[in-house]
C-alpha cells in the first residue's frame, strides 16, 4: 500500500470550537493582531508549537498512575533512568523540568565561573541555549554548512556542522572552548537533519582536540528517521540501533521531552564525565530539586520512559516525517513558497516573497499569519522582523529571512485537517494582494513579539 495512514485510533477526543471568519476578524482585533493574545479555544488548528502539545497514548495515560512520589529514590526515577540508558548509555542521567533547565545546568558546570572569552561552538544553537550561554558571557558560535541557510537548497543534512569551519575554531581557539554541542534537528534553521556521518566527523574532531561533544536532542528519534531515509548504508538498519550509534559518539546531552518522548513537560541532562555530573547535581538540588526528581513528578518520569519506548516505532515515524513533507510538498506545488525539503516538524512559509508588496517592516510573516488566522483559524508563528526586529539601540532593521512557521503537534491532528491547511492556503494565494501590513502601536522593552499590539495598514 501507498497510502501512509495515521498508525494509531483515537479513543479520547478534544472538542474544536469552530468559528467563522467574521468572528475571528473580531476576534484577531481584539487580541490586537496578536496571535499569542488569543485564547487558543478561539483556534481551529494550532500550529503555535509542537513542544509540549503531543497527544499521550493509552500505555501513557496509565503509566501515569503508576507514578511514585517518593522524594528520593523513586521507582518511577528508575524506569525513567533505565528507558534512557536503553538508548542513550550515558553514566549519569539528572531529571529537570524542561529543556533549558538542562541548558542552565550545564551552563554553570562548563562557565564554571568565568564565561567570559569562552566560545561554545554549535551547528546553530536553539535560542533558549544561545541565550544561557550569553547569559554566563559565553560566546556561542553558530557554524551550520552554508546550505543549511539557503530556504530552496535540497541538501539531504542540511543541519549539519561545517566541520571545516569546526576544525578551524578549534585550531585557533582550543584553551576557550570547555564543550562542543550538535543540535538534532537542527532547530533554529528549520527542524532540518545531522547525518551520522556529520555526527561522527564532529566527535573526531573533539577527540583531537580533548574537547566533550554534547548532544542537544530535542528531536532526536526524527533525526534518526531521516538518516534511515537518506544517508547510505542505514536503509536497513532499525531505528533504534541508530539513535544508539548517535549517541555512541557523544558524551553528553540535554533533552527537551516536550519533544521526542510525547510528554507535556520535562527534561534532562545525562553526563559520563563524574566530576561535570557531580557539580550539575549540586546544582540540581538548588535549582531544581533532589536528583531522584530534579523538576519532575515521578508520574512524568514514567510518562516519559513510556514515551521514549513509542517514539522509536518506525510506523509512527514514517507518519510522522510524511506528515509534514505532505503538507510541504502541496504548498511547494500550488506554488506557494516553503523552505525545501521539509524539516521534521514544521512548515515554513517564506512570506517575503509571498506577499511581496508588503515591506519587510510592516511584516508580511505577521500580516500571512493573521491572514491564515482570519481565513482558517489557523495560528502559525512569525519568525522575521516583528520577531527579531527591533535592536539593542532601540532601531529597528529587517531579519535576514520573514517567516511563518507552522509546527505539528505530534499524533494530534488528522489527514483531512491537512488537507484543510492545505485549502485555506490555496484560497488565500489567489487574493494575496488584498493582505495588508502591519504597524506596531504599543510594545514593551524586549521580547516584543509575545505581547506587542499591532494595527494593519490601509489596505493596499
Ligand atoms: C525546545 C528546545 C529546547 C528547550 O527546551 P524546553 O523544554 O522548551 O525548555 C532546547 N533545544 C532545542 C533544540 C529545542 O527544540
Amino acid at each position: 500500500m501507498k497510502t501512509i495512514i495515521e498508525p494509531f485510533r483515537i479513543k479520547t477526543v478534544e472538542p474544536i470550537k469552530m468559528t467563522t471568519v467574521k468572528e475571528r476578524r473580531r476576534l484577531i482585533r481584539e487580541a490586537h493582531y496578536n496571535l499569542f493574545s488569543l485564547e487558543s479555544e478561539d483556534v481551529i488548528i494550532d500550529l503555535l508549537t509542537d513542544s509540549g502539545t503531543g497527544a499521550m497514548s493509552t500505555n501513557q495515560w496509565s503509566a501515569l498512575m503508576k507514578g511514585d512520589e517518593s522524594y528520593a529514590g523513586s521507582p518511577s526515577y528508575y524506569r525513567f533512568e533505565n528507558a534512557i540508558r536503553d538508548l542513550m548509555p550515558f553514566k549519569h542521567v539528572i531529571p529537570t523540568h524542561q529543556g533549558r533547565a538542562a541548558e542552565h545546568i550545564l551552563t554553570f558546570v562548563v562557565a564554571d565561573g568565568h564565561g567570559k572569552g569562552k566560545i561554545v561552538p554549535n551547528n546553530t544553537h536553539f535560542d533558549t541555549t544561545r541565550a544561557n550561554f550569553e547569559d554566563a558571557e559565553i560566546d556561542a558560535r553558530d557554524l551550520v554548512i552554508s546550505e543549511g541557510l539557503d530556504p530552496s537548497n535540497e541538501h539531504p543534512f542540511k543541519g549539519n556542522m561545517d566541520l571545516e569551519k569546526l576544525e578551524e575554531l578549534l585550531a585557533s581557539e582550543a584553551d576557550n572552548i570547555p564543550m562542543v554541542e550538535i543540535t538534532i534537528t537542527n532547530n533554529a534553521i528549520g527542524g532540518q537533519p545531522v547525518s551520522m556521518a556529520n555526527i561522527r566527523g564532529t566527535k573526531a574532531i573533539c577527540d583531537k582536540y580533548g574537547k566533550p561533544l554534547i548532544i542537544d536532542s530535542a528531536r532526536f528519534a526524527e533525526n534518526a528517521y531521516f538518516i534511515k531515509l537518506r544517508e547510505p548504508g542505514y536503509h536497513d538498519k532499525a531505528v533504534k540501533e541508530i539513535v544508539r550509534e548517535m549517541f555512541s559518539h557523544a558524551d553528553g546531552m540535554t533533552m527537551s521531552a516536550k519533544k521526542d518522548t510525547f510528554a507535556n513537560m520535562g527534561g534532562w541532562l545525562a553526563l559520563n564525565n563524574d566530576e561535570w555530573a557531580e557539580k550539575a547535581r549540586t546544582r540540581l538540588i538548588m535549582t531544581e530539586g533532589f536528583p531522584t526528581y530534579g523538576g519532575l513528578s515521578g508520574r512524568d518520569m514514567e510518562c516519559i520512559a513510556t514515551g521514549l519506548e513509542e517514539i522509536i516505532h518506525e510506523d509512527y515515524l514514517q507518519y510522522r516525517i510524511r506528515s509534514v513533507q505532505y503538507i510541504n510538498e502541496r504548498l511547494d506545488a500550488m506554488g506557494v513558497p516553503v523552505m525545501k525539503p521539509a524539516g521534521g516538524h514544521a512548515i515554513f512559509v517564506d512570506a517575503k516573497r509571498m506577499l511581496s508588496h508588503i515591506e519587510p517592516l510592516q511584516y508580511p510573516a505577521q500580516a500571512l499569519a493573521v491572514a491564515l488566522y482570519i481565513h482558517g483559524g489557523i495560528r502559525g508563528v512569525e519568525i522575521g522582523s516583528f520577531m527579531f526586529g527591533r535592536q539593542p539601540d532601540g532601531s529597528e532593521k529587517p531579519a535576514a529571512m520573514e517567516l511563518v512557521r507552522l509546527a505539528m503537534p505530534r499524533r494530534v491532528y488528522t489527514q483531512a485537517q491537512a488537507d484543510y491547511i492545505v485549502e485555506v492556503f490555496q484560497e488565500l494565494k489567489n487574493n494575496t494582494s488584498k493582505i495588508p501590513g502591519l504597524e506596531v502601536i504599543w510594545e514593551p522593552s524586549s521580547l516584543r513579539h509575545f505581547t506587542a499590539r499591532l494595527r494593519p495598514l490601509a489596505k493596499a
